[in-house]
């Protein structure tokens, strides 16, 4: 069955949505970043294996109908695992790399 569920955007969606989107599919969304980064497992910190960075990508997202906004950071291509944070999250985050920009490590 295809629903034609649909709703008005944020003022930040830069998605195309369609009527028959699958309802995984119906998120708003905007990409705020991306970089590379390593992917991996604490371990990794010892010996980082840099040349397997993945590109990463930071989105803001919004499912339809939905009260809360999440900030996504994961894997650019085929992610099978996200970090998912709240709007609450983001604060501490970001004095977090203020920090260590400012130290600069
Ligand atoms: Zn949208």
């Amino acid at each position: 069955m295809t629903s034609t569920v649909q709703e008005t955007c944020p003022r930040w969606c830069e998605r195309d949505h369609a009527t028959d989107d699958p309802p995984e599919s119906r998120f708003h969304e905007q990409v705020l970043a991306d970089f590379p980064a390593v992917v991996g497992h604490r371990p990794d910190l010892a010996d980082p294996p840099v040349g397997l960075a993945e590109d990463v990508v930071v989105r803001r997202v919004r499912y339809f109908h939905a009260p809360q906004t999440w900030l996504v950071i994961e894997e650019a291509e085929d992610a099978a695992r996200h970090l998912v944070l709240s709007l609450d999250a983001a604060a501490p985050l970001m004095s977090a790399l203020q920090l260590v920009t400012r130290d600069g490590g």
